[in-house]
């Protein structure tokens, strides 16, 4: 403790007199003339550039080929024992945190929950300014995955993000203050897209995509002037209406492998996170989501590949031109997007230097491709897949029974959350290794043609509602005898360390939930990362050992990021339960506000409060519905509910398991459900579509689920299926 305050004595000094030594020319560090100043410097040059200034974080993957490898190495295997907290900074949300900080001289720029951004200066930890587009709170109820973004673009002294409601904004990164601001998506169907994804940066261009394939939405990705926010060009990834004149030539082609009247629905195809320069090859990459609906059979009844979905499509960066395209899943049927994190190198495969785009999406096998022309090299499975048993020459050869269309249920892996999904990976070239944070989990899928039922997927009614198809719970179930599957319901996480030149696993460690940080390494031939059960981790990354980790209190969504303070590395993490699965579940038992962290050798803070664990008791409220009410509560639930309190009886995420409801919640039913009494918060008002006997269904469902899972867990799922058969029946008479 002694000899720590002594060093610190020292190093104020020094710090002291190099400060005195700067006062004369430069701005005092963390001022808005520092910030103004060196922000501004972050140009074109910088972002080809960024490999080579480990010192700063200045784009969203660190560089154009979106690595996240950092050559700093103070912090290595030995000296990492030593890491200790410099500040933590509580923001105060409640909400899922999942942003890359970009850092620049050591002012940070991050977004939080609601599109929020803030600078602080990593110093010290503390807010120079924060900025609130104020998005309106209604938003969340056309949200599959929460009111999350994953982080800024910087670019000649502006901050430049997306919002949930689909606006693209400028600031001044010295003070915060709107530059421009521009709406990326029409009035009219606004309702379904929002922007959870960070903008990219490329000659001049700010690029933007979105989300929303759930909500009937059309994805596109546009590029803007960053000095106007003036919309240069736009891409659409699938074609529209075929009796309208195609806004792209290529379009035309795209819709000879669609079929029915897909654009009635939109077609899905959103791009809402990988978007990715090739600065040698002067190529665009994104990555496109699924369509809509999940089920081809739905979407393009006769079947067609339904380009460009859950394909990755070259760009010309100048005016957003098609170049080329490999599609990961022809005719996906299962939400496997391919809009999972890209990364570019080089590697020397079969005795040759190869250019190759590097991808783990959803549907769980590694893609090596050729970024030169798009063309195929390899891919083999980084996780258990059971709807397809290889790739030959480029295309999925799928197992029988994977389109699910006998009027079974099919336990299919990987589940819609994929084998991996926006949570980045990570690739060390000093390793050779692909980090990548796989999930390991199988989804119900099921088509019906009969009864018309299809799986619970397809949200979005006339008004942009949070609504799914409710689940079959008797039907028929087709379950997976390979042992390598999961068990239905279960799920769990892997870290992989993926060698992409053999294409096979080197390690893996197992982790208790499927859904944990991004990943980072470092030429300190470490990898950190945060997990769900709230430990921010650095492992040796040639084998996985654990060598330092530290408590953060809280599961954590976001990837890390490492730059010099002053000359000193900093290792910074923001957590924030929340997003897709954090909404609905949770490891630690509490979720505390969102932090960011921030370590370096020899930091000493101290943590914020650990909070005591929320103990919420199930309801005491009982209900002597009939099992056909019960039964239609659930269908109920199930399409109106279950996209945010998905884990209901199961305890709560970010969002209310509704069996833990005061009494005064329940006899508030009516004015939340039909009123919007909660709205503010992001509960939709279902006025429009529920009447007050619905309400008590769904309440009677609730109460039926608290006693019974307390009562008889072990038949409670059997008693729910026969009553919504009944149900069911009862409504077919
Ligand atoms: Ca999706």
């Amino acid at each position: 403790m002694k000899c720590q305050f002594t060093r610190f004595l020292i190093l104020s000094i020094i710090g002291y007199a190099l400060l005195g030594c700067q006062s004369e020319n430069l701005p005092v560090k963390g001022s808005q003339e520092h910030i103004k100043t060196v922000t501004k410097l972050v140009d074109d040059e910088r972002l080809l550039n960024a490999s080579k200034n480990p010192g700063d974080w200045i784009t969203y993957g660190r560089n154009y080929a979106e690595d996240r490898f950092s050559p700093l190495d103070q912090i290595d295997r030995q000296t990492v024992a030593g890491l200790g907290l410099g500040w933590a900074l509580e923001l105060g949300t409640k909400r899922g945190i999942q942003a890359t900080p970009l850092v620049v001289d050591g002012i940070m720029f991050i977004t939080g929950p609601w599109s929020t951004v803030y600078a602080i200066n990593a110093r010290n930890g503390k807010v120079i300014w924060k900025y609130d587009p104020e998005v309106p709170r209604e938003k969340a109820i056309n949200l599959c995955c929460g009111v999350v973004n994953r982080g800024v673009a910087l670019y000649k002294g502006a901050v430049i993000f997306g919002t949930l409601d689909g606006r693209l904004i400028s600031l001044d990164a010295s003070q915060g203050s709107v530059q421009w601001s521009v709406q990326t998506t029409s009035d009219e169907d606004g309702y379904r897209y929002s922007i959870t994804g960070a903008p990219r940066i490329v000659k001049g261009k700010v690029l933007i995509g979105n989300g929303g394939a759930e909500y009937k939405a059309r994805g596109y990705v546009t590029a803007y002037d960053t000095r106007t926010g003036d919309k240069l060009w736009r891409f659409y990834t699938v074609p529209g209406n075929p009796g309208l004149p195609f806004e792209h030539a290529d379009l035309e082609a795209a819709a000879k492998t669609w079929n029915g009247r897909w654009w009635e629905q939109g077609g899905g195809g959103t791009v809402w996170d990988a978007i990715v320069y090739d600065q040698e090859l002067d190529q665009l990459y994104i990555g496109v989501g699924n369509g809509v609906h999940w089920d081809r059979k739905v979407r393009s009844p006769g079947g067609g590949d339904n380009l460009y979905l859950s394909s990755i499509v070259a760009l010309n960066p100048d005016d957003g031109s098609y170049l080329w395209h490999y599609q990961t899943t022809p005719g996906d049927t299962w939400d496997y997007t391919a809009t999972q994190p890209i990364i570019l190198t080089d590697l020397e495969l079969d005795g040759r230097t190869r250019k190759v785009l590097m991808q783990a999406p959803k549907n769980g096998f590694f893609y090596m491709i050729d970024r030169t022309d798009g063309s195929f090299i390899s891919a083999e499975p980084y996780t258990y897949t059971s709807w397809a048993s290889n790739i030959e020459n480029g295309r999925p050869v799928e197992t029988p029974g994977a389109r699910y269309d006998d009027g079974q249920v099919h336990w299919i892996t990987p589940s819609s959350h994929g084998g991996h999904n926006w949570h980045p990976m990570s690739y060390s070239p000093k390793t050779g290794y692909v980090y990548i944070p796989t999930l390991h989990r199988a989804g119900a899928h099921y088509y019906d043609s009969e009864s018309g039922f299809v799986s619970p997927d397809l949200r979005g009614s006339g008004q942009g509602y949070n609504i799914s198809a409710p689940s079959k719970l008797y039907l028929p179930v087709a379950y997976d005898e390979d042992p390598r599957a999961p068990s239905p319901g279960t799920s769990s996480g892997r870290l992989v360390a993926w060698d992409p030149v053999k294409q096979k696993e080197a390690w893996g460690i197992d982790q208790v939930f499927h859904y944990n940080g991004g990943l980072l390494s470092t030429a300190g031939d470490l990898i950190f990362q945060g997990d769900a059960e709230g430990m921010f981790i650095a492992r040796d990354a040639y084998s996985g050992e654990v060598l330092w980790q530290f408590d953060v209190r809280s599961g954590v969504n976001a990837p890390p990021v490492t730059y010099l303070v002053d000359g000193q590395q900093y290792v910074s993490i923001a957590v924030g339960w929340g997003g897709a699965q954090g909404q609905s579940a949770k490891v630690v038992d509490r979720i505390h506000p969102g932090t960011i962290y921030t370590f370096r050798i020899g930091g000493s803070a101290i943590p914020p409060e650990n909070l005591p664990a929320l103990d919420r008791p199930v309801t005491q409220l009982t209900t002597n519905a009939s099992p056909t009410t019960i039964g239609n509560g659930y269908n109920l639930f199930s399409k109106y509910c279950s996209g945010c309190h998905w884990g209901t009886g199961r305890g709560s995420g970010s969002i209310p398991d509704l069996t833990s409801s005061s009494d005064q919640v329940f006899g508030a039913y009516e004015d939340i459900l039909l009123n919007g009494l909660l709205a503010a918060q992001g509960m939709p008002n279902f006025g429009a579509d529920l009447h007050k006997t619905d309400v008590e269904k769904i309440k009677a469902y609730i109460l039926f689920t608290a006693r019974s899972l307390q009562e008889d867990p072990e038949n409670h799922r059997t008693k729910l299926a026969a009553y919504q058969k009944l149900a069911d029946l009862d409504n077919l008479k």
